[in-house]
């Protein structure tokens, strides 16, 4: 059996930079699933395919790959049928509309099957939305992340500023704001935490703070056998 750890949480919580750590310090796969739905959004844009459920889009899910590849043993790479994608899934176009089509019941489905055939397969460490109470039930280890707005816009605005890409921060806790309403509020598995979740409050945490949290608490219930 493989041992599966859900990290849910809001935008710019941390759960991405604290994932990829998690794991490696565990030796486990991190399964950003964002990325897929970042992934999805961006062939739809592409295609031009509106975000609605029609043939086209199903037929389009059917044709896509998604695959993450290590870049020196660091840096997770993003892959849709073979092209590298990564930078292109964090373009201000796919942020703005990926709650659009992730609220959409069949790509929804869609990824989360491919999300458990990969649990099934290896030790992960998934980040997301709904993984907690949807993709990974019966998760070994749940946790829920969470900040205050401010911290978390002017996390990102950080994050854009060190890319060298221009940044407002007034619009960053906008966005934010509206795509936390727009998760949350969605018909088919909002964000929201699952009851056997462990709140982390990252607001006056260090990355490295939340990553020894998470660790310990893994480590611990894998020694015990809980
Ligand atoms: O985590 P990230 O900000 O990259 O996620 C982008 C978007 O993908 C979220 O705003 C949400 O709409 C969607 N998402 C989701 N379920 C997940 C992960 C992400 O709906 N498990």
């Amino acid at each position: 059996m493989t041992t599966v750890v859900a990290i849910d949480g809001p935008a710019a919580s941390g759960k991405s930079t604290t994932a990829k750590l998690v794991a490696q310090r565990l030796g486990f796969v991190h399964l950003d699933t964002g990325a897929m739905y970042r992934a999805v959004t961006l062939a739809c844009l592409e295609y031009q395919l509106p975000a609605q459920e029609t043939p086209q889009m199903a037929e389009l899910l059917a044709s896509l790959a998604i695959q993450f590849k290590s870049v020196g043993g660091e840096e997770q790479r993003t892959i849709l049928n073979g092209q590298d994608v990564t930078d292109r899934i964090r373009s201000p176009e796919v942020t703005g509309q990926v709650s659009r089509y992730s609220a959409l019941a069949m790509i929804r489905e869609h990824l989360a099957d491919m999300q458990r055939k990969m649990g099934a397969e290896l030790n992960v460490v998934c980040e997301g939305r709904d993984i907690g109470t949807r993709v990974f039930p019966g998760a070994r280890f749940k946790f829920y992340l969470v900040a205050d707005q401010e911290v978390r816009a002017k996390r990102r605005y950080d994050e854009l500023r060190s890319l060298g890409r221009k940044a407002s921060l007034k619009r960053i806790a906008r966005e934010l704001q509206h795509r936390d309403l727009e998760d949350s509020t969605r018909e088919h598995s909002p964000l929201r935490r699952a009851d056997d979740a462990l709140i982390v409050d990252t607001t006056n945490l260090t990355i490295r703070e939340q990553v020894d949290l998470i660790v310990a608490r893994v480590e611990a219930g894998l020694r015990s056998g809980d």
